[in-house]
């Protein structure tokens, strides 16, 4: 009886405790991760993923304005800033109009944001959240709009686009507001308001040429700094290279990239379990590849499969959510809603 009031009671205070605050909210993207590419990394496993421990699921359709196959530009931005556009195009719709990303709305209600990815910070997905371009090649053009913007952490390869540019800029000095670390025991021990991590000077390579910091020591060090400042977050998370895997028509590429970004899952929910009062949003932009699973054996954890394309598929993703406001993210809906769900946890009084 008595652990029974204690249970009440402690469930009150957390009643009380999330309707007074904004919900912290972690999104994170598997770039090309669809169904068979979470099938194919969840078999080979061992047949887990952190995903089975999330509180709703629906699914996403990831088409862009005007073309049935989105690019990461296009589904970026319709999951940041809630509108459907051309592919290659990052914050801008199709009537040349620009929006806020919900990075940029979060920032409005006094959220710290960090970025972080596994490849370029300059690349479509992160750019989607802070960058308006006309087209996602523009990397030095989308290297100044980040220097001019106000995320807290960002993290990502593509040191290049900042201090090798045809303007002859080096926007690393410019950022004066700004310490750029260069390992995770910096980035660790940075105690600057405001960091860069630079991971390469280009692309990042694949894990499985050796790619570091892991993505999940990069997320658990972050996740540190975000929650020693006083008010929410917002996060996103990429696992960049899963499409990259799809491209390659690479299935050993793709599963060890997922099971990098699993693990980072894993580590994220175990963070909103124990904190409370924190969204997280596991999706993707598309699926890569047309990726069929044809063989495999789950005693030796081994999956073959086969690809229809280099190039993205127009089928839909699934979206896993878990904490506040997560039920709004069952369902099947446009990837545009995912933008508007996150809006309406910030908005919406419980
Ligand atoms: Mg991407
Ligand atoms: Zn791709």
């Amino acid at each position: 009886m008595r652990h029974l009031f204690y249970f009440i009671f402690l469930f009150t205070i957390k009643l009380v405790i999330s309707q007074e605050n904004p919900p912290n909210i972690i999104l994170m993207i598997g770039d090309g991760m669809g169904l068979t590419q979470i099938s194919s990394g969840m078999y080979a496993n061992g047949n887990k993923t952190a995903l089975e421990n999330f509180d709703y699921i629906g699914l996403s359709k990831t088409h862009a304005l005007e073309n049935l196959v989105t690019d990461s530009a296009a589904s970026g931005t319709a999951m940041a800033c809630g509108v459907k556009t051309y592919n290659g195009v990052i914050g801008i719709d199709g009537k040349n109009k620009t929006y806020p990303s919900i990075l940029e709305l979060t920032k409005e209600k006094g959220y710290s944001s960090t970025l972080i990815a596994t490849s370029s910070i300059v690349h479509a997905t992160p750019a989607s959240f802070y960058a308006k371009v006309i087209s996602r090649d523009m990397y030095e053009k989308i290297a100044f709009q980040l220097s001019q913007h106000d995320i807290d952490i960002f993290i990502g390869g593509g040191k290049k686009h900042f201090i090798n540019r045809k303007d002859e800029r080096n926007l690393i000095s410019e950022m004066t507001e700004y310490e750029f670390v260069n390992s995770i025991e910096e980035f660790k021990n940075s105690t600057s308001k405001k960091i860069g991590f630079l991971t390469y000077d280009d692309e990042p390579p694949s894990l499985l040429e050796g790619r570091k910091p892991a993505l999940d020591d990069l997320v658990s060090v972050s996740l540190k700094k975000m929650t020693s400042k006083d008010r929410p977050f917002f996060m996103l998370v990429e696992g960049s290279q899963i499409d990259w895997g799809g491209h390659d028509r690479n299935l050993n590429y793709v599963i060890s990239e997922f099971k990098e970004f699993n693990k980072s899952i894993q580590t994220v929910l175990d963070f909103a379990k124990t904190h409370g009062n924190t969204l997280v949003i596991v999706t993707a932009d598309h699926e890569t590849g047309g990726l069929a699973i044809l063989k495999g054996s789950l005693k030796n954890s081994k999956v073959r499969g086969r690809f229809n394309t280099n190039h993205h598929s127009a089928t839909m993703v699934p979206v896993f959510s878990y904490g506040p406001y997560s039920k709004l993210f069952a369902g099947i809906y446009e990837n545009t809603a995912i933008f508007e769900k996150m809006n309406q946890a910030l908005l919406e009084k419980k």
